[in-house]
């Protein structure tokens, strides 16, 4: 239950600013330092005659994010393309980005169950070269400090959760009260949310952004596209003993450990003798039972992964979805007062796995679309904000993100029925046999019973033995979650939004085995003895645990779950990943 109510004689402040960022990642981030980038720009360009016009007065940008601090949400694989960041800095080395490694190799690597070979060679959405392996919490530390140095202001801890309308304008939002206990009743800390109220907002909320859900459907934004679809990711930072690790490889493996969903894997190797291992899947693969964080640990005991991870230690953990549906699964992208951003717009080129250079232009476009309207002095009423999706239309987020436009709903026909697609679509720009190619389900609707996937005959022992965990290079769930950093407070509302319990009871844990127990990369969910119903089991929700990934808001195959923001500052504490 989300709870609002104000205890008597306690009102929200209000604050007014120009412009409101919803989300302090890539693409938020990036907005908001280029924003004010051309706003100084234009100002010394009008002051030296170079330009006419009038200078733009002073503008209170805002960015909030949920997470305690800039970065403790950011996570991504992540080999990152410049192409934005050199736009946007264009010294970026010299000015200090963080960048782990240069990408110097690349290869691709099949892995069966206890032998491995190279492709001869790398196929071309593999080819990194130009790029650089990064950890986005990182970046996006490094991107606010350079925001905050340009009077930006950046407001950690604040959870947007309602977007303030007149009419169908966006006029700002409404931040989470802090200080509720886990019935929803104020605390002695109790702080009401903010009224934060703006001439534009961008939602830069990452990966299905619960606020833009909302506005989305409130709006209609969807109408006429395909579905949104996403992969849910998992990776883990492994320290190895020094001097044995050579910086700068990007390897990518298929077939081990997945068997009944399409997805991948990705090394990466970073300076201080550090490997980054990571897993993606489909969620729209109809096994009930899909489980990233196990397939991780059972891919290292593949003989290909032992003979380079032996002797390491884990020492980092984290889980996220990430969009797939591509450029036919993108929202509306402005509106009346508002455009969206990034991930929540699902600008991912799924094919190659990368979003964060999509993500920064998009933020710098939608910037750039606030100059025009600031210098005209105009409202961002939609006539102004329209100009945004022009620039998407011009730039590389277009080019990258057409090329692929088919791609996932070539492969979530499965491989065999897929690949002769993606063949056609390589050697058409990607229009492939059919174009626009439909999807006709959300990840939701693909989940199939366990009895249908597994066969009559168990699915344990298919599964097969998962490694014990010891601490080192094996690890549960549980310990895992723990490498996060991870923290809600106890006595706060349960974030987590269990439509009906009956269903997970009566219908999802005899047919389904309950597949948010497996999905979960975080062990939030757990069917315990029902005390309702003698025999059965009924679901409990350890929400304290949980790493924001999204995945049950997206795959609980009855929809029973709805994921709305905890109070600020929760979540996991991500610094390296
Ligand atoms: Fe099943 Fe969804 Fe209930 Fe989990 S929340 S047990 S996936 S119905
Ligand atoms: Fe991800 Fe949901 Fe688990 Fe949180 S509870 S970690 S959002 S699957």
């Amino acid at each position: 239950m989300v709870f609002d109510h104000l205890p008597e004689g306690v009102t929200r402040e209000t604050m007014d600013c120009d412009v409101l960022i919803v989300g302090g990642g890539s693409a938020g981030l990036s907005c908001a330092l280029r924003l004010q980038d051309q706003i100084n720009q234009h100002n010394e360009d009008v002051a030296s005659g170079k330009k006419p016009g009038q200078p733009i007065p002073d503008q209170m940008i805002v960015v909030i994010e949920k997470a305690s601090e800039i970065g403790a949400h950011s996570f991504s694989g992540a080999v990152l393309n410049p192409a934005a960041l050199r736009e946007l800095v264009p010294n970026f080395k010299e000015e200090g980005c963080p960048i782990d490694s240069e990408v110097k190799k690349d290869a691709v690597y099949y892995l069966g169950t206890d032998y491995s070979f190279k492709l001869p060679i790398t196929p071309p959405p593999f080819h990194n070269e130009g790029n650089y392996i990064i950890s986005a919490s990182k970046l996006n530390r490094w991107l606010a400090s350079r925001c905050e140095e340009k009077g930006i202001n950046i407001f950690p801890g604040f959870a947007a959760v309602e977007a303030l309308y007149e009419g169908n304008k966006i006029v700002g939002v409404r931040t989470g009260d802090k200080g509720r206990d886990k019935n929803g009743n104020p605390k002695g800390n109790f702080e009401p949310g903010l009224i934060l109220k703006s001439k534009v907002t961008v939602f830069a909320e990452g990966t299905r952004g619960s606020l833009f859900k909302k506005v989305s459907e409130k709006l209609n934004l969807r109408e006429g596209k395909n579905p949104e679809v996403f992969e849910e990711g998992v990776k883990e930072i492994v320290q190895m003993p020094k001097g044995t690790v050579e910086a700068g490889q990007v390897i990518h493996t298929m077939g081990f450990p997945l068997s009944k969903s399409i997805g991948g894997t990705f090394i990466y190797t970073l300076p201080e003798d550090k490997i980054i291992v990571g897993l993606v899947a489909y969620l729209d693969t109809n096994d009930p039972l899909l489980d990233p964080h196990r397939e991780l640990q059972k891919l290292k005991t593949h003989p290909f992964m032992q003979s380079m991870l032996k002797g390491g230690k884990v020492i980092a953990y984290g889980g996220k979805t990430l969009p797939a549906g591509g450029w036919y699964s993108m929202p509306k992208l402005y509106g009346d007062g508002w455009m969206v951003v990034g991930d929540s717009a699902s600008m991912v080129d799924v094919k190659k796995l990368k979003g964060i250079h999509l993500a920064m232009k998009a933020g710098m476009s939608a910037a750039d679309t606030i100059i025009d309207g600031l210098i005209a002095g105009a409202e961002f009423n939609e006539s102004v904000t329209k100009a945004y999706e022009a620039r998407i239309e011009n730039s590389f987020v277009k080019k990258d993100l057409w090329a692929v436009r088919n791609f996932h709903q070539a492969l979530s026909k499965g491989m065999l029925e897929g690949m002769p697609h993606i063949a056609i679509q390589e050697i058409t720009g990607g229009r492939g046999l059919q174009d626009p190619m439909p999807l006709d389900h959300t990840d939701a609707q693909t989940t199939n019973k366990v009895v249908e996937v597994w066969g009559p005959n168990g699915f344990e022992e298919q599964l097969g033995e998962l490694p014990k965990p010891d601490g080192e290079l094996f690890f549960d769930k549980l310990s895992s979650v723990y490498l996060t950093g991870t923290m809600h407070d106890e006595d706060s509302p349960n974030h987590l939004i269990l439509k009906d319990g009956d269903i997970c009871r009566s219908v999802c844990e005899p047919q389904y085995k309950s597949p948010c127990n497996h999905f979960c990369p975080a062990s939030v969910y757990e069917m315990v003895p029902s005390t309702k119903e003698a025999g059965k089991k009924e679901l409990q929700i350890n929400y304290t645990n949980c790493i924001h990934c999204k995945t049950c808001d997206i795959k609980c195959p009855f929809e029973n779950i709805e994921w709305t923001v905890p109070e600020g500052g929760g979540g996991p504490q991500y610094r390296e990943v």
